[in-house]
């Protein structure tokens, strides 16, 4: 499962923590709300993002439901700074949820894989889009760089947490 990261610099990075109405986005993962924490199964196939999908998460929204991949929005989003600031912050402050690599099927083509590598992926079955129930470190790992105290920057876009 395994599989070199490709180079950040490489123009077709997705984001794996994506909004399903982004133009080529898809279902990559499950979150699985039964345990004491929330954590993403990893689907054998990534699946496209269709309304009978979107409406399976109801009463839930999709994103609470699934993970969603689409191409990475660089400058389109809140988080970027000439790279992932979000993988950045996961990587720094939050725990290892998975010791093996998850049966991921996206790595090949994954942002937070390719600037991270492992120790994104050993930090991502934890990722919920849209987390109601985030621990104070997720909520600090989620904050955009421009609304974090003491920024001054206004934010730039949608926050793919
Ligand atoms: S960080 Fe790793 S496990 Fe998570 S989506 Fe990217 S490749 Fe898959």
């Amino acid at each position: 499962m395994g599989c070199r990261p490709k180079n950040p610099d490489h123009p077709d990075l997705h984001c794996p923590s994506a909004q399903p109405d982004l133009p080529g986005a898809v279902a990559f993962g499950l979150i699985e709300h039964g345990g004491e924490a929330p954590t993403t199964a990893y689907f054998e196939e990534p699946v496209p993002v269709t309304s009978e999908l979107l409406d399976m998460a109801a009463p839930l929204r999709p994103t609470e439901v699934f993970r969603f991949s689409a191409p990475c929005q660089q400058q389109r989003c809140s988080h970027w700074e000439g790279a992932c600031t979000l993988v950045d912050r996961i990587v720094n402050l939050l725990p290892v949820s998975s010791l093996t690599l998850p049966p991921c099927q996206i790595r090949a083509d994954c942002r937070w894989f390719a600037e991270q590598g492992r120790d994104a992926c050993r930090r991502c079955p934890q990722i919920i889009t849209q987390n109601t129930r985030a621990s104070e470190l997720m909520v600090q790992a989620a904050e955009p760089p421009s609304r974090a105290p003491g920024a001054g920057k206004a934010p730039t876009g949608e926050a793919p947490t």
